[in-house]
């Protein structure tokens, strides 16, 4: 179960709705992706999984929910599901690489599947946010009896693992998010590389990180 609430902050009503009727309809499905307020990672950027001022009551309008299909708790339904019905409540969607707003953005319409290039691709769960005004609608989420649709379209290939986002952090200097694909190339070129393979954060000294982030931003045109 994930947090719900906490001494400044509270997840969405709805959120918790979601969260309670995925576990009723997938009893014993895994959790290991769940979530809903955020780790310090998510505190040093912009996301839904922080809570908003003022706190109390510090809304939380995000929460992760693991992909399990072998529970039958398949997120990729879910998506289908919430799209195909415009849900009033979503915000944002973001699923495999793919990321579904609920508003126009940039001249792409409402609801149109985008890829999303975030630090993460979410391949082991679905992120939910909600709209401030919807946080009290309550209503099933899940689409009801077990019909299945058709597979949700994915326009980009992402890389298997979605935790392997790096965090890149250095006295005096912004903490910088690097993703997964970015692993073999600090791999070959600095010392530092032993300790990050397998580790989510890792403290560099001002020579190394400039020196990471310079290559980054050469090879990828950011970083
Ligand atoms: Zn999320």
């Amino acid at each position: 179960m994930v947090a719900e609430h906490g001494a400044t902050w509270n997840l969405s009503p709805c959120l918790i709705d979601l969260m309670h009727e995925t576990d009723r309809l997938f009893p014993g499905r895994s959790t290991a992706s769940d979530g809903s307020i955020g780790d310090p990672a998510h505190a040093a950027r912009v996301s839904d999984h922080n809570p908003k001022e003022p706190r109390p009551p510090g809304w939380v309008d995000a929460v992760d929910i693991t992909d399990d299909d072998a529970a039958g708790c398949d997120v990729g339904r879910l998506v289908h599901h919430l799209v195909a019905s415009r849900d009033r409540r979503v915000k944002y969607l973001i699923h495999k690489g793919t990321i579904w707003k609920a508003y126009d953005s940039g001249g792409v319409p409402a609801w149109t599947p985008t890829p999303y290039t975030g630090p993460n691709p979410h391949t082991k769960h679905v992120h939910v946010s909600c709209l401030p005004g919807e946080r009290f609608h309550t209503a099933a989420w899940w689409a009801a009896g077990d019909v299945v649709p058709g597979p949700v379209p994915v326009p980009v290939p992402q890389p298997k693992e979605d935790d392997d986002m790096l965090i890149v952090k250095c006295a005096g200097k912004p903490t910088r998010f690097l993703a997964a694909p970015l692993c073999p190339v600090i791999d070959t070129m600095t010392e530092q590389s032993l300790l990050l393979v397998g580790v989510k954060a890792a403290y560099f000294s001002a020579e190394s990180y400039d020196r990471l982030l310079n290559h980054v931003t050469r090879s990828f045109g950011e970083a």
